[in-house]
């Protein structure tokens, strides 16, 4: 890859690191509304609740994702898969910008979670 395309990709990802910290603010300011009295509404707002919090972890966890990428291109491992050290395919960076497996490293994985 090259210097260019990596400064185009951090963009990219500082970009949606950014929108993706809004909509966490925006769903932990929904979490912390107060609750209803009526407990018919309240039962409705603890389950509005499970999926905004659900919706969170999401959006956390793809941060911690988007912080890792960035780590990876300051140091300049950006784009080599963190369990083979091979190089991951760039039709995978494209479709999954901060993907630290290579597609058989992935899908190495996911037999693995499947069998568990
Ligand atoms: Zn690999």
């Amino acid at each position: 890859m090259t210097a260019a395309s990596h400064e185009a990709l951090r963009a990219e990802l500082n970009q949606k690191k950014e929108e993706l910290t809004a909509r966490l603010s925006r769903i932990s300011a929904n979490l912390r509304r107060g609750y209803e009295a009526d407990s018919k509404e309240r039962a409705k707002q603890l389950e509005d609740n499970e999926v905004v919090d659900a919706l969170g972890n999401e959006a956390r966890s793809e941060i911690a994702k988007i912080s890792a990428a960035l780590n990876r291109l300051d140091r300049g491992e950006f784009g080599i898969c963190i369990e083979c050290g091979l190089p991951i395919k760039e039709g995978r960076l494209k479709a999954y910008p901060y993907a630290d497996e290579c597609i058989e490293c992935a899908e190495f994985d996911e037999r693995r979670r499947a069998r568990e």
